[in-house]
């Protein structure tokens, strides 16, 4: 069976994402793996956990998802890999729960992220890469 790769993107955050296209690329390549794409939409309670009112100007849900859809595909369109060998999941809630549930669904063999965004440089590992690293049954390579 080919491998499986899932790959968490933070959609309002592009340099992370460059960090990562050549190593995505290069496991991509590897055999026929299957490259899955995943956006999470932070819900309420993790925006409430930073102290920001996002909730009362946030649009409904669905609507939501699908401009997410949208901008998660355009970054998608920068990587060099073929489309019948990517699947793209958008979902709504905790980050680290929906990258570490997603990885257990589709059975994952690895897992490729950023350590962390470029700002937040007092930490190594940002929360989300920190809870993937430690709870993941997959391999997990923390792209710096
Ligand atoms: P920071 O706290 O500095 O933003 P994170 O741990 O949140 O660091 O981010 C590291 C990696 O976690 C990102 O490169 C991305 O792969 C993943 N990630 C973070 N937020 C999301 C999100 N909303 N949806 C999907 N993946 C995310």
């Amino acid at each position: 069976m080919s491998k499986k790769i899932l790959v968490p993107i933070d959609i309002s955050e592009m340099e992370l994402t460059k960090q990562v296209i050549p190593h995505v690329e290069n496991y991509a390549k590897l055999d026929d793996a299957t490259i899955h794409f995943l956006a999470v939409i932070p819900d309420y309670t993790y925006f409430a956990s930073y102290g920001l009112g996002y909730a009362s100007i946030a649009p409904d849900a669905r609507e939501r998802e699908a401009a997410a859809l949208e901008t998660l595909s355009d970054i998608i369109a920068k990587f060099k890999i073929p489309d019948d060998r990517i699947e793209k999941h958008v979902l709504s809630g905790t980050p680290k729960d929906h990258i570490l549930g997603l990885a257990e669904d589709i059975d994952a063999d690895v897992i490729i992220l950023a350590s962390h965004r470029p700002s937040m440089s007092t930490y190594l590992l940002g929360s989300n890469a920190a809870a993937v690293v430690r709870h993941a049954r997959c391999s997990v390579l923390v792209v710096r």
